[in-house]
């Protein structure tokens, strides 16, 4: 077979009925991937479907799944350590809910652990192992800028995004030097649905710091191709994240003493 004419394989994309998830089911099947797109709202998963496999002349299959729920969860990782054709694992579904704590709506807390922590890391399992077996294969996190960054309404959602990032650094060093490939993308306030989710209307943002979706998974799969381990689609100063990555690094080192601290010798 003509290597040119070799298809990508088949891309699983999480939480493919809107936002970002749907664009990159549109921007995958343009590269040539077949698709199998997640999420619960069978409705647009199917309309999704059947508007991109016209347009790319690429093969859709359609997985109706709550990734909150451990059955559900579990067919969708069997689904992806089953099927040789998958090369791909964009683990994009998330939840937030924008809240004090104090305040939050009862199971809130806990729906953003199970979709943002547990599927996540369940499915990149799924994949990790299906693609070393290989020594081939992407899979592509999707956490977010407030995976470094708090606020009184975020904390769950916040650090449920914090794990993505230590999770999926952690990822990339277990697959160093081999051909699977582990992206980390960073995404920033950025116009979908997860806000109407999370209880803030979007127009209440300052607009100037909201990007188009499409913008987002356009720069993301641009930092694909450049290679990157992580991605920021709105960050211009890569130093920045450079700095902030030398400094943890450093952190860590000057924690690795065995010893109190000077400033706690006074402790009796
Ligand atoms: P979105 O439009 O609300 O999309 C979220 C997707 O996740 C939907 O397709 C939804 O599908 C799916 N999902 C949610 N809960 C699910 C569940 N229990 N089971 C299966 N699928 C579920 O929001 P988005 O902004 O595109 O979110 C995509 C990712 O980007 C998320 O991980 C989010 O945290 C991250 N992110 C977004 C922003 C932003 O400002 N938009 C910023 C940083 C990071 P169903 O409802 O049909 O199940």
């Amino acid at each position: 077979m003509d290597s040119r004419l070799k298809k990508p394989g088949t891309a699983v994309i999480t939480g493919a009925s809107s936002g970002l998830g749907r664009i990159y089911a549109d921007r995958l099947a343009k590269r040539g991937y077949d698709l199998l797109l997640v999420a619960r709202r069978s409705e647009l998963l199917d309309g999704i479907g059947q508007r991109i496999s016209a347009r790319h002349g690429v093969q859709v299959r359609t997985m109706v799944a709550d990734l909150g729920d451990a059955k559900n969860l579990e067919a969708v990782a069997q689904a992806v350590s089953s099927d040789d054709s998958i090369t791909m694992l964009v683990n994009n579904a998330g939840t937030a809910t924008l809240s004090p704590i104090a305040k939050i709506a009862q199971g809130a807390a806990e729906a953003m652990i199970a979709v943002n922590i547990t599927a996540l890391t369940r499915l990149s399992i799924a994949a990790l192992i299906a693609f070393k077996a290989r020594d081939k294969g992407t899979i592509i996190n999707i956490g977010s800028v407030l995976g470094f960054h708090t606020t009184p309404l975020s904390c769950v959602y916040s650090g449920t995004k914090s794990f993505v990032l230590s999770f999926t650094r952690g990822l990339q060093d277990e697959v160093a030097g081999s051909g699977v490939r582990v992206q980390l993308v960073l995404p920033a306030t950025t116009a979908t649905e997860i806000w109407d989710v999370a209880g803030v209307a979007l127009s209440t943002l300052d607009q100037s710091i909201v990007m188009d979706p499409g913008n987002c998974v356009d720069a993301a799969l641009s930092g694909l191709d450049q290679g990157e381990a992580i991605t920021m689609p709105s960050v211009n100063d890569t130093s920045l994240l450079t700095a902030y990555d030398s400094a943890r690094t450093k952190l860590y080192a000057g924690s690795r003493t065995g010893k109190p601290a000077c400033r706690y010798a006074h402790v009796a």
